[in-house]
Parts: C-alpha cells; structure tokens; sequence
C-alpha cells in the first residue's frame, strides 16, 4: 500500500493538526490517543512516511529504526510505566484494524490490563 501524505497522523506530524505530546526526538512523536482504551493510552509514531511494520521494517533507515525503538522504551520509562507494566500493539492492514495508515505503536497502562485478544 502507498502511503497517503493526507493522513490524520501526516498532518499531526507536519503541525497541521494538533496533538497533546508526551513525547518528541528526531525519530518519533509521542502523543495521547483520542479515545483511549487504558487509563494511559499513547501512540508512539516514527517521523517517516512508513504506512505499517511491514513497511517500516523493510524500508527504514537502521538509525530511523534503532531511534524508533529507543523513543518507544523511552515514552514508556517517562510514564512510569516500566515497573508496573504495560503492552505495546500495532495493527496492521484489515485483519488487524489499523485504521490509520501511518505506523504507530499503541502503549497501554495504567491499570492491570485485560485479556489480549477479544475473542469472537
Ligand atoms: P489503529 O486503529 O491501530 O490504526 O489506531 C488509530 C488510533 O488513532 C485509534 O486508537 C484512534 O483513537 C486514534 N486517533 C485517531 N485520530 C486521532 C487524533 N487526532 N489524535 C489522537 N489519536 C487519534
């Protein structure tokens, strides 16, 4: 899939829109979701034009991902997650329900998290 620069996350990183940051470095933004699902709910995006992990991982630069990577166990430490816990997902294509198609990590905590699959 190409990536479509018209992207909400696009336009967050290019300052367009805006977001409530936890987070920048040269690599990655960090920012709360929306409509969070955990009483911490970030997203965690690499600054790139990648649509997915599969994209990301083939195609990124290794410095774009070592500094992804770093950012994502950064945001997490900053929250005060580390000892507690916390899960790190991302969707991807239609079985997984990204429905933003800029890569992202969701970061969850907060709380003892549920299940990790609902089952259907
Ligand atoms: P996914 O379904 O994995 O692609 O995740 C997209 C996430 O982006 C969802 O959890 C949405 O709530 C979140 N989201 C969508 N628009 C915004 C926005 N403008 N600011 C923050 N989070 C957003």
């Amino acid at each position: 899939m190409a990536y479509d620069r018209s992207n909400i996350f696009a336009r967050i990183l290019r300052g367009e829109i805006p977001c409530k940051k936890v987070y920048e470095d040269a690599f990655a933004l960090a920012f709360h979701d929306i409509n969070p699902q955990a009483p911490v709910h970030v997203l965690v995006l690499p600054k790139g034009e990648y649509v997915s992990w599969a994209d990301f991982s083939a195609n990124a630069p290794d410095t774009l991902i070592a500094g992804y990577v770093r950012a994502i166990g950064k945001v997490a430490r900053e929250l005060g997650l580390e000892a507690p816990g916390y899960r790190i997902l991302s969707n991807a294509g239609e079985d997984g329900q990204q429905t933003v198609a800029h890569l992202h990590v969701h970061l969850f905590g907060g709380r003892k998290l549920g299940a990790m699959l609902v089952k259907h």
